[in-house]
């Protein structure tokens, strides 16, 4: 299958998952996770009609996107760890950042949003099975609350969600707990009605999992190998 027909697929079992939910396919983003595969292919997924992509690396990007330059309606974000020292080259190459896991880490890509005179869009990455080797801020940590408080200090940043990966489990179904508590952590957080925290975007969901994602409520699923095809191991 070519690049289009396997997002084509893709699109019809979002919606698919989205009737089963009784929810909007306009409420569901489509995001491609391009992580080790080349520009060209980014620019296959471009042609077949999606604009929004994601990247581990601010590394690996830095290298394709100079080769994706005239795809000036496609939204690029960083999802994978971000290190505070490179910040700044985030701020620069991408469009959102949707694993801030730290005070440090936003308080850095505010200044680094604010050198480059732009509004840098964030999801706060959870570790929602409380994995030990993974990253993200546990949900009901004092260090989530207060990166939340700090949003009016954070004026380049708008924090407009949540993200997550759940445990990894090798039914779609083993995910369905960790998605359900992300939907409620997002809506403990919309209650609070904070200051400059939006929390319109859930980002959840993979190639193996993501009906499942959207049955619990994900506004954005990431997809990878289901668009692209394995990855070559790194
Ligand atoms: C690689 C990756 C994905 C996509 O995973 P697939 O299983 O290939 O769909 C989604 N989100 C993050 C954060 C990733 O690193």
């Amino acid at each position: 299958m070519s690049i289009a027909e396997r997002i084509s697929a893709i699109q019809q079992r979002m919606a698919a998952a989205c009737s089963r939910a009784g929810r909007s396919v306009a409420d569901v983003q489509l995001m491609a996770v391009s992580k080790t595969h080349p520009a060209e292919a980014i620019r296959q997924a471009h042609s077949a009609g999606l604009r929004l992509f994601g990247e581990n690396r601010v590394q690996e990007f830095e290298g394709k996107h100079v080769a994706l330059r005239d795809m000036q309606d496609a939204r690029f974000h960083l999802i994978g760890h971000l290190q505070s020292n490179k910040a700044n080259k985030a701020a620069e190459l991408f469009h959102a950042v949707d694993s801030v896991d730290s005070l440090k880490l936003a308080q850095r890509l505010n200044a680094a949003a604010q050198a480059e005179g732009k509004i840098l869009d964030i999801l706060l990455e959870i570790n929602v099975g409380g994995e030990e080797a993974k990253a993200g801020l546990a949900p009901e940590s004092s260090d989530l609350h207060a990166l939340l408080a700090a949003a009016p200090q954070l004026g380049h940043l708008r924090i407009r969600g949540l993200m997550a990966i759940p445990p990894f489990s090798h039914h779609p179904e083993g995910a369905r707990p960790f998605f359900r508590r992300m939907r409620e952590l997002r809506d403990q957080i919309s209650a609070l009605d904070l200051p400059d925290i939006l929390m319109d975007q859930l980002s959840m969901g993979m190639s193996h999992d993501f009906e499942v994602a959207i049955e619990e409520g994900s506004t954005r699923v990431r997809i990878g190998t289901a668009i692209f095809g394995e990855r070559a191991k790194l």
